[in-house]
């Protein structure tokens, strides 16, 4: 059984889920579906993967009840204007063909361009909340000093911070301050999008335990709290990533996986500070 973690809101998400992407449209309807098969009910997609409508293809065709679905997708950073939030997401639910997400995440929070007020545009999100279309709003990749602009300058604290981190790349500042702010902690890139995996420490825990190293690594970030989506294009990794739950890491595998954090070095993807890029 997938543990269910509690937001502040009041809502529940599942711990694990499947990610998305570099999925791409044409193949994310048989992706998403082999993810469904495997036993996978969140999906973490995004306007800017371009697939939430090969994701919706593949909602729609497994017949599962829409309640029994945790879907997340993500305002594209061409979006971010206060005008554009209502339409941009709009758009999301028309190419999910659902009639309401689960979770509405600012994807960056882009302090460079729009002059920087990503505030405004976190109150335009909340907005949504009010016709029922999102059940809960959250960011992506907020520093601390992000996560403080929007909270003293709108009043309204988001349910998670979906933020990259892995052994290599624990992100443990942001991972505090969104915990100190009773704001839950979405670990992307959990694998490090792959570069973990081949870790000689990785690889003598897996063989110790007769584990994968991706399940020793994603053991890791459940023990942590950490809600994961790992994301794989193959069904048996798919099912193997779901296997999480009948093992334990001792205290000396966990000691030896805290162990490889790399500090900044160790990132896989960009700096919020300074990311800006907008899609055409
Ligand atoms: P990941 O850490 O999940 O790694 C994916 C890679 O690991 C793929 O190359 C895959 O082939 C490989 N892999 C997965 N399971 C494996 C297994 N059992 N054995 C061997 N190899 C395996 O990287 P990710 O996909 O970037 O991150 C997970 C999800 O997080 C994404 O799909 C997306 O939904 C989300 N994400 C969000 C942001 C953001 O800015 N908010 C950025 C990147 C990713």
């Amino acid at each position: 059984m997938i543990p269910l973690i509690s937001l502040r809101d009041g809502t529940h998400i599942p711990q694990l889920g499947f990610g998305t992407y570099l999925v791409d449209r044409a193949d994310a309807p048989e992706v998403v579906a082999a993810a469904l098969e495997a036993g996978y009910r969140h999906i973490d997609t995004a306007q800017m993967y371009g697939n939430e409508a090969g994701v919706g293809e593949a909602i729609t065709r497994s017949g599962i009840v829409r309640d029994e679905l945790y879907v997340t997708t993500k305002l594209s950073t061409a979006n971010h204007r206060p005008d554009d939030v209502r339409r941009s997401f709009d758009q999301s639910l028309r190419d999910l063909r659902v009639d309401y997400v689960d979770l509405f995440l600012m994807h960056w929070p882009m302090p460079n361009r729009y002059d920087g007020n990503f505030p405004a545009t976190w109150s335009a999100m909340a907005e949504l909340l009010d016709d029922g279309r999102v059940r809960s709003i959250g960011v992506s990749n907020f520093e601390p000093a992000h996560l403080d602009r929007i909270i003293d300058e709108t009043g309204i604290v988001p349910v998670v911070n979906q933020i990259e981190a892995h052994p290599y790349f624990p992100n443990d500042v942001a991972r505090a301050a969104s915990l100190d702010r009773g704001i839950a902690v979405e670990a992307w890139g959990p694998l490090g999008q792959g570069a973990v995996l081949d870790d000689p420490a990785i690889a003598t825990i897996a063989a110790e335990l007769g584990r994968s190293p991706a399940q020793v690594i994603l053991r890791w970030h459940i023990e942590r709290g950490d809600i994961v989506f790992p994301k794989s294009s193959h069904p048996d990794r798919m099912r193997q990533n779901l296997e999480l739950f009948d093992f334990e890491l001792t205290a000396t595998h966990t000691a030896a996986i805290d162990g490889l954090n790399r500090g900044n070095e160790g990132r896989v993807g960009p700096h919020p500070d300074t990311f800006d890029w907008v899609p055409d």
